[in-house]
């Protein structure tokens, strides 16, 4: 369900209540009684006017306010990277929704008078509105679709991957390092040790590209596992070219929270990303520009009106590590030459080491 429709005649993005005000239906009358007051023409109307505001694709029904639900408008031909279509697979979608006067979260309470705030002051001294937040979620979906292809990163890719990710930081003892044939006397010489050691050496270049990437913990490595099982030979998306402004949108986010909090538990927070993706798309992904203008607007007075920040704003970068983890092995993966089977590879290096030294 989308909160807000993008609307051709009134050139933006409204929730239904707004809509139907700016089309004039002005009554004060409960919003059901409002819908059930149009007519066929109206609605068909409404129907060719009104927008899905991620993909635009058109096609809607009016749904009624229920005791659970605001009434809204369901598409029913979401286009396919759209993060509105239901029956996209969980791990495309790599943006979430964020009420800025509504964040549902830990500490929300403390964050969400933050930020609402800030997004009401920066409202209110015309830095940004509603509609650069729309214009970032189609920059974000294009971006998708310019960028697809068919999954072609397999288990035994990843495990390649992540074997010579894991040799980057091996250290090999001594006896490897400057072997001589008579170490091999030693106790504690291992033939597989000294196979993995000339492993690395033989494949140096490549695997100091592995290193590319410090976020991979052990959660986004289960992460990036996850997707490649479920998506296998399936249309996805590279999110290189964003690669920039997710860097600069920590980068920002965390000086925004050190404004607030000692402690930075609050930098992965959707809300606070959401305000810095804002800050940062209006500056054109400058990080300086943009920490310009959050002071400037830090620093203006109070809002006028708070109710200037009830915005949906947009944290663009939810999922986003695992996915920049799998551009950046994609780039890895297509130099090598060798195959990606490195346990035969191990056993073909120790044989021959065997062949040459043991005897
Ligand atoms: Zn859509």
């Amino acid at each position: 369900m989308s909160i807000t429709i993008f609307s051709q005649s009134l050139n933006g993005e409204f929730d239904i209540e707004q809509f139907l005000i700016l089309k004039g239906y002005t009554e004060k009358v409960d919003i059901n009684i409002k819908i059930n007051k149009l007519s066929k023409i109206e609605l068909s109307k409404i129907n060719q006017d009104v927008l899905c505001p991620i993909c635009r694709s058109q096609g809607s029904i009016i749904v009624k306010k229920t005791k659970l639900k605001q009434a809204h408008f369901r598409f029913s031909n979401h286009k396919y990277f759209c993060d509105y279509n239901k029956s996209i697979l969980k791990e495309l979608k790599t943006s979430r929704d964020i009420d800025f006067s509504k964040f549902r979260g830990k500490d929300r309470t403390a964050q969400t008078q933050i930020v609402r705030k800030l997004v009401a002051k920066g409202v209110e001294q015309g830095f940004f509105s509603q509609k650069d937040i729309d214009e970032m979620r189609i920059y974000f979906y294009k971006s998708k679709e310019d960028s697809q292809f068919l999954m072609d990163v397999s288990k035994t890719k990843l495990d390649w991957f992540f074997y010579l990710k894991s040799l980057n930081y091996k250290h090999f003892s001594f006896i490897y390092n400057h072997f001589k044939p008579i170490y091999i006397d030693l106790p504690t010489f291992d033939w597989n040790e000294f196979a993995q050691y000339i492993f690395k050496k033989n494949n140096e270049k490549i695997i100091e590209k592995t290193s590319f990437l410090s976020f991979i913990n052990i959660k986004v490595r289960q992460q990036i596992y996850e997707i490649i099982k479920s998506t296998e030979n399936k249309l996805v998306f590279d999110v290189k070219d964003l690669y920039i402004p997710y860097k600069n949108t920590i980068e920002l986010t965390k000086i925004i929270v050190s404004a607030f909090s000692k402690s930075d538990k609050w930098v992965n927070s959707d809300i606070f990303l959401a305000f810095s993706a804002l800050l940062l798309y209006i500056s054109e992904w400058d990080v300086s520009i943009a920490v310009e203008n959050f002071i400037y607007i830090l620093n203006s007075p109070e809002p006028i009106d708070i109710n200037e920040g009830n915005v949906i704003g947009l944290n663009p970068f939810y999922n986003f590590e695992a996915w920049l983890a799998i551009s950046h092995i994609r780039e890895v993966v297509k130099e090598n030459v060798d195959g990606f089977d490195f346990y035969k590879q191990l056993e073909t290096i120790e044989r021959e080491l065997k062949d040459k030294y043991e005897s």
